[in-house]
C-alpha cells in the first residue's frame, strides 16, 4: 500500500477516503509545512497531498537528494507554490483540482465587487462602531452594479464564472484581456491589454494563475488606466498585482475602492491598506465552504489513486 502525506487539515471524510486506499500518515495542522517538513516528506513518502503555502522550491527537491516521492497532489487549482519545472525533473507528477473549485471562488468575487461598489465594509464598521445616525437620501451613496461593465482579467474557468454573474444576474457588460479568444456563451469585449480593458470597464477583476508569468501583471499602469469611479477586485494570488502601487492607488483616489481575497505577501496584510475605508478585505475564502472543501479533496485523492494505480492522472499540471 503506497504511503502518503496529508500535509494540512482536511475534511474529516476525505482524510477517510484516503486512508481506506492508503497508508496514511496525517499532519494534524492547519499550518504550512517547514523546508525541513518538505524535504522529508519528499524522502519518506510515495506521495504527498499538499497545499497553499507549502513552498516547494527548486532548492527543496535539490536538498532532499533521492526520494521516494513521486507524486505532489495538490489540494486547490492554483499550484504557484510547487516549481512543477524542478517537480518534473526530479521525477514527480503534479496534479491540481480544476472546476472544484469555480462557483465558490466566482461567488467570493461577486462578495466583493458588491460589498465594495456598495460600501458594505465600511458601512457594516459604521453601525459596530455606533456611528449611524440613520437613513438620509444622499447616505454612503456606492456605485449601482446593475448595467455596469466588468471587466475579466484571465477569461478561464473562473473568470467565465465570474463573467455569467455578471451578464446572467446583473444585466452587466462583459469585457476581458485574455492571451486567447474565447468560445463564450455570453456577449463579450475582448481587450489587447489589461491597461486597454482597465480604461473601459466599471468593474476590474483579475482571475489569472499566480507565478512568474503573471507576477505583477496588475499594477500602476493599470490603476492609472482605471475610471476614478471604478473598483478592483482581486481572486486570483496576491502576486499577481503590484500591492504597493493599488495602496497608492486607493489612498489618492486614482479608483474607488478594492475587494481583495488574496494578498502579495499572504498571510501579511500591510497596515496601509488596513486602514483604508474603501477597501475590502476577506481572508482567502474563495473556496471557503465545506462540501466545496471536500469535493477538491476528494479530486486530490482520486488523482493520487489513479497515479497508484498506474492508470492516467485525471488533472495533472
Ligand atoms: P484557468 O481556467 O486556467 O484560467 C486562468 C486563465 O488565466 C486562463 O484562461 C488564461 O487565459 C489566463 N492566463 C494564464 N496564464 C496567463 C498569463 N501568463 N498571462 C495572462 N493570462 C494568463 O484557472 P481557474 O480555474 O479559472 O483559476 C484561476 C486562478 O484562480 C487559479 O490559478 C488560482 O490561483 C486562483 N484561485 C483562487 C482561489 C481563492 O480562494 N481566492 C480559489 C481558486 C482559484 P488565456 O490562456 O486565454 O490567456
Amino acid at each position: 500500500m503506497p504511503k502518503i502525506l496529508i500535509a494540512r487539515n482536511l475534511p474529516d471524510n476525505v482524510v477517510a477516503e484516503a486512508r481506506a486506499l492508503f497508508d496514511v500518515d496525517y499532519r494534524d495542522s492547519p499550518a504550512p509545512m517547514s523546508r525541513d517538513e518538505m524535504v522529508a516528506s519528499l524522502r519518506d513518502y510515495d506521495g504527498v497531498l499538499p497545499t497553499l503555502g507549502d513552498l516547494y522550491a527548486a532548492d527543496v527537491f535539490a536538498e532532499a537528494g533521492a526520494l521516494r516521492c513521486r507524486i505532489l497532489a495538490n489540494f486547490g487549482v492554483g499550484y504557484n507554490h510547487i516549481d512543477v519545472a524542478a517537480a518534473r525533473a526530479a521525477g514527480l507528477t503534479v496534479t491540481n483540482t480544476p472546476g472544484a473549485v469555480t462557483d465558490a471562488t466566482a461567488d467570493i468575487a461577486m462578495t466583493l465587487m458588491l460589498m465594495s461598489a456598495r460600501r458594505a465594509g465600511e458601512g457594516e464598521r459604521l453601525v459596530r462602531a455606533g456611528g449611524w445616525q440613520g437613513w438620509h437620501p444622499v447616505q454612503m451613496l456606492g456605485l449601482h452594479l446593475s448595467g455596469k461593465t466588468v471587466g475579466i482579467v484571465g477569461m478561464g474557468r473562473i473568470g467565465q464564472a465570474i463573467a455569467r454573474r455578471c451578464h446572467f444576474g446583473f444585466g452587466m457588460a462583459v469585457a476581458y484581456a485574455s492571451r486567447s479568444e474565447k468560445a463564450l456563451d455570453f456577449p463579450a469585449t475582448r481587450h489587447a491589454s489589461p491597461e486597454a480593458l482597465a480604461a473601459k470597464v466599471d468593474v476590474l477583476v483579475v482571475a489569472v494563475p499566480g507565478g512568474a508569468e503573471t507576477h505583477h501583471l496588475i499594477g500602476e499602469a493599470v490603476f492609472a488606466a482605471m475610471k476614478p469611479t471604478a473598483h478592483f477586485i482581486n481572486i486570483a494570488r496576491g502576486d499577481v498585482v503590484h500591492e504597493a502601487a493599488l495602496i497608492d492607488a486607493l489612498e489618492k483616489g486614482v479608483i474607488a475602492g478594492a475587494g481583495l481575497d488574496v494578498y502579495e505577501f499572504e498571510p501579511a496584510v500591510p497596515p496601509r491598506l488596513m486602514a483604508l475605508e474603501n477597501a475590502v478585505l476577506l481572508p482567502h475564502l474563495g473556496t471557503a465552504a465545506l462540501e466545496v472543501r471536500e469535493d477538491i479533496g476528494r479530486m486530490a485523492v482520486a488523482n493520487l489513486r489513479a497515479f497508484f494505480a498506474g492508470e492516467d492522472v485525471p488533472n495533472p499540471v
